[in-house]
């Protein structure tokens, strides 16, 4: 009995400790024991899923609501237009910007890892397929038709587009509008409050999503397109911490501090292969940890999650260069500006869901010539790829936001500078 009972005392005392652990840390902890249960199990590790679609369904749960609730109350909070047209311009200009350095940080290392050299492989297919859309398409559906629709069909950049002209009509509007304005401000109140609790699964989630990833794939496959994957991740960890560390200290603020801010976000993104999925971390993470007002996070990282995509753009990069490396292909200097241009502007059109670079990808080999097997190779690795690009893409996003912040003076600096220390929730609410 008295065995038993110091059993459970000991148990217990473990439960608590595992419960005072920093969220973040109990995600790499997650992360570290679904990636070894994966590789032991194998194939077997299948059956762990459901405890990552729990989680995923949680955070897709969150998103269209909080999308739109955020992004009104982040619109009509900013009160004149002429703060949101600037805010809006700098964010498209400092995503294209940065998505161009990305692309172009991508073809540096494709070139430098060959990593299709010597593979020599031959194109079936002379002609190439484009299943990506056209820039025009996208650029017209931006606009919604059925707003109802779009919100029900998750899109994302519909819903923006719709949010943001509520927000405006609700701004002109003034008091008539304000009961409406109270409503969707609560509802964000509400969804904030939700993403916190559904982020507390996250650990579990993650163990079983890496589980199954790890089990999957499994070293074999891994192993023939280990230079791919090399290439990708050391172009990743080069464009975070080097490129955005030193964007960051030209604004003078501490890439410590924001690396520790990111890091739940990182992980989430890391382990959903979803810009759009993390995007509830990324706003907690934003506005908590690193002090930026609620109203800018939540009008600046919805924008980014469907419009930036660094890590993608850096990934189009390394894999052009990779196929036309396997297939022996020549590529001039005016397919390289091809290949960033292309880029840069498929980043838009690129939904924040798992394997949507992957089609796109298929748009940027189509601008140059590129043959169309290449996709088939690097879909077999895709989602180990698609883990590290979603983690720049959603690191970039806040990056964005946090410039934008310190410019607009909408950074609270000393809960930035004690970053993942403590949870502040001293951001402001109100902008300009
Ligand atoms: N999965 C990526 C994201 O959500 C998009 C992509 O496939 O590149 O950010």
């Amino acid at each position: 009995m008295e065995h038993f009972m110091s059993s459970v005392k000991q148990k217990s005392g473990l439960f608590s400790r595992w419960k005072a652990l920093p969220l973040w840390v109990k995600i790499m902890v997650g992360m570290a024991a679904g990636l070894l249960t994966g590789f032991l199990l194998g194939p077997k590790a299948t059956v762990l899923k459901p405890l990552g679609d729990l989680f995923l369904n949680g955070i897709k749960m969150l998103i269209v609501p909080l999308v739109f609730c955020s992004l009104v109350s982040g619109v009509t909070a900013m009160k004149d237009t002429s703060t949101m047209g600037r805010v809006a311009l700098k964010s498209i200009v400092l995503y294209l910007a940065t998505g161009a350095i990305a692309i172009s940080l991508g073809l540096v290392i494709g070139y430098f890892f060959a990593p299709g050299e010597g593979m020599h492989m031959v194109a079936q297919t002379q002609e190439a397929v484009n299943k990506a859309p056209s820039m025009i398409d996208t650029l017209v559906a931006m606009v919604p038709q059925n707003p109802l629709k779009a919100m029900v069909d998750g899109n994302i950049l519909q819903t923006i587009v719709f949010a943001i002209a509520v927000g405006i009509s609700i701004s002109l509007l003034g008091k008539k509008a304000e009961p409406m304005q109270k409503v969707i401000e609560s509802g964000a109140e509400i969804m904030y409050r939700l993403t916190s609790m559904v982020m507390s699964f996250a650990p579990y989630g993650i163990f079983g999503l890496m589980a199954w990833v790890a089990g999957s794939y499994g070293l074999e496959v891994l192993l023939p397109l280990a230079k791919v994957i090399g290439a990708v991740y050391v172009g990743s960890l080069l464009l975070m911490y080097g490129g955005y560390s030193l964007i960051l200290m030209a604004k003078g603020l501490s890439p410590r501090g924001f690396f520790r801010g990111v890091l739940d976000a990182q992980t989430i993104a890391f382990s959903t292969s979803s810009s759009s999925g993390a995007l509830p971390a990324s706003m907690h993470c934003a506005e908590n940890k690193l002090g930026i007002s609620k109203s800018l996070c939540s009008f600046v990282l919805p924008l980014g999650a469907t419009v930036n995509m660094n890590g993608t753009a850096l990934y189009q990069g390394v894999c052009a260069l990779f196929i036309a490396q396997a297939f022996g292909i020549d590529l001039a200097f005016s397919d390289y500006v091809t290949i960033i241009f292309t880029s840069t502007l498929a980043a838009v059109g690129t939904a924040g869901v798992p394997g949507a670079g992957l089609i796109m990808l298929s748009l940027v080999l189509t601008s140059v010539g590129l043959p169309m097997e290449g996709v088939a190779l690097i879909a077999a690795i895709d989602r180990i790829l698609d883990m590290a690009r979603t983690c720049v893409n959603v690191t970039g996003d806040i990056m964005v936001a946090t410039l934008i912040g310190k410019g607009e003076g909408e950074l609270d600096q000393a809960c930035y500078n004690s970053a993942g220390e403590s949870e502040s929730g001293s951001a402001r609410v109100v902008m300009g």
